[in-house]
Formats: C-alpha cells, sequence, structure tokens
C-alpha cells in the first residue's frame, strides 16, 4: 500500500510571516492526520522560518529546487546540502517552470535528482507535456524522453526514495484539470515504463503524484485513481483552508478505496 503524499508548490510567494501565519494555520488544521505524508514547499529564502514552525510537526518541509553541485562559485544557487542542514526532506526537481523559463533539461534533472539523493533528499521530479505536444498526439513520448532520461542509472534502491510527480503543463496555473481518466491513463503509463526499468515489486511501490490545478473540489475523483497517489499543489497550496481541504480529502478517499 502506496502512502498517500500531498506536497505544496508555493512557488515564488510569501514573505516570511505570510510563511509563518500559513504553516501555523496547517499544523492547527492537519495535526491529526497520520496516514498522508504532508509536504510544503516554501522559497529558500522562508525555508528557516518554516523549519522552526514545522519542528517536531507531521508536516514535511521541501525545497522548489537545487543545484547539482555541492558548494562552490555557482552564484545564487542553492545546495541539497544546504535544504538537508535546514530540515528539508524533500525537493522538487524539473517543475515545468524551470523547465521553461531556466532551460532545465533531463540530463540537468537527472543529474538534480542523483544529487539529491545523495545528499539524503527525496526528490520529487516533475514530468509532463506541453499542450501542443498533447495535441499533436505527442504525450506518450514526452513522458516517457522525461522519465526514463530524468530517472537514467538511478538503481532499485535509490528509486523507492523518488516521486514522479505527472504534471501536464496546460493544466497548471491555468484552471484545467486533466479528467481523472486522463491523469490515470499517464500515470499507468508512467508506472508501465517503470516496471521495464525496475522489477515489478519496485514499480509498484514508487508513488505518483498528478499536478495541474488541483483544488479541493477535484481532488478527491483524482485520489481514486488506482495510480495516482497524491498531489502536487500550487495555488490552493497558499492557502490554509484549500490545503488543508485537499489533504483531508485525500486520506478519506485512499481510506475507502481498496483496488485489486
Ligand atoms: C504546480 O506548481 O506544480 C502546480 C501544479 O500549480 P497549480 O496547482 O497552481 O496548477
Amino acid at each position: 500500500m502506496r502512502k498517500p503524499i500531498i506536497a505544496g508548490n508555493w512557488k515564488m510567494n510569501k514573505t516570511i510571516s505570510d510563511a509563518i501565519e500559513l504553516v501555523n494555520g496547517l499544523k492547527r488544521n492537519l495535526y491529526k492526520i497520520e496516514d498522508v505524508d504532508i509536504v510544503v514547499c516554501p522559497p529558500s529564502t522562508v525555508l528557516s522560518d518554516t523549519a522552526e514552525v514545522l519542528m517536531d510537526s507531521n508536516i514535511h518541509l521541501g525545497g522548489q529546487n537545487i543545484f547539482w553541485e555541492e558548494k562552490g562559485a555557482f552564484t545564487g544557487e542553492v545546495s541539497a546540502v544546504f535544504l538537508k542542514d535546514l530540515g528539508c526532506r524533500y525537493v522538487i526537481v524539473g517543475h515545468s517552470e524551470r523547465r521553461q523559463y531556466f532551460g532545465e533539461t533531463n540530463e540537468g534533472v537527472n543529474k538534480k535528482t542523483k544529487t539529491a539523493l545523495r545528499t539524503g533528499l527525496f526528490p520529487i521530479v516533475c514530468v509532463g507535456e506541453k499542450l501542443n505536444e498533447r495535441e499533436s498526439g505527442k504525450t506518450f513520448d514526452v513522458i516517457k524522453d522525461h522519465v526514463t532520461n530524468g530517472l537514467k542509472d538511478i538503481n532499485g534502491k535509490e528509486i523507492l526514495n523518488c516521486v514522479v510527480a505527472y504534471e501536464p503543463v496546460w493544466a497548471i496555473g491555468t484552471g484545467k484539470t486533466a479528467t481523472p481518466q486522463q491523469a490515470e491513463e499517464v500515470h499507468k503509463f508512467i508506472r508501465g515504463l517503470l516496471l521495464e526499468m525496475y522489477s515489478k515489486e519496485i514499480s509498484s511501490s514508487i508513488r505518483l503524484q498528478y499536478g495541474g490545478s488541483v483544488t479541493p473540489e477535484n481532488i478527491s475523483s483524482l485520489m481514486e485513481m488506482p495510480d495516482i497517489d497524491g498531489a502536487l499543489v500550487g495555488g490552493a497550496s497558499l492557502k490554509v483552508d484549500s490545503f488543508s481541504e485537499i489533504v483531508r480529502k485525500s486520506s478519506e478517499v485512499k481510506k475507502r478505496c481498496t483496488y485489486s
């Protein structure tokens, strides 16, 4: 049984005081939830303050990006070692906004994923097709490219510490969610790719998240899908009530769904 994982990607939002208010609210609302891994990924500038609030809570901290080198002359970059030092457990790697605005490639994603694993962070590796790629029937080719190259040479033990987030680019921040069937189709495909790369036992243990305009209104139908183990949430993770509701509903759905 895969433990659901709901992660909030705050992107470039929240000052220190806003961040503290948000995590305090989440702590109050979610302290009883034990059957979902809850993660927040604030900007690096507020990680230290949020880490202090979240210490000894059931909410884990994650970074939004790392560089693949651990230290040195790389102005403006954040090291996986620094995130670990701050108490982070997870890090998002290869988000589509990083691919789109900062030229991130599958090769870079692969290097960052390996660095995260070596440092003891759990990478959330993002994959997903753009609208024109979906419309021209290339979805599965793009996903195969992202998965096989992004996770290249990661062994069977390491991959169990990775989460793969399927985020169709056309659904991110647009209010257009993939239907549960569309999302499940790609999740199933990703699990099939993982089966080709690893064993049956390993591929069926890796957690796959959906991301793209997830809200309290659509989370349940997505979580009902057998290969969807959680969500990477952008906009709706910025408010206490909506993120709490997404976590609560995920917990409820996975309690009642048993898959053969
Ligand atoms: C994201 O940033 O990964 C994301 C899915 O954003 P949103 O939920 O706002 O679409």
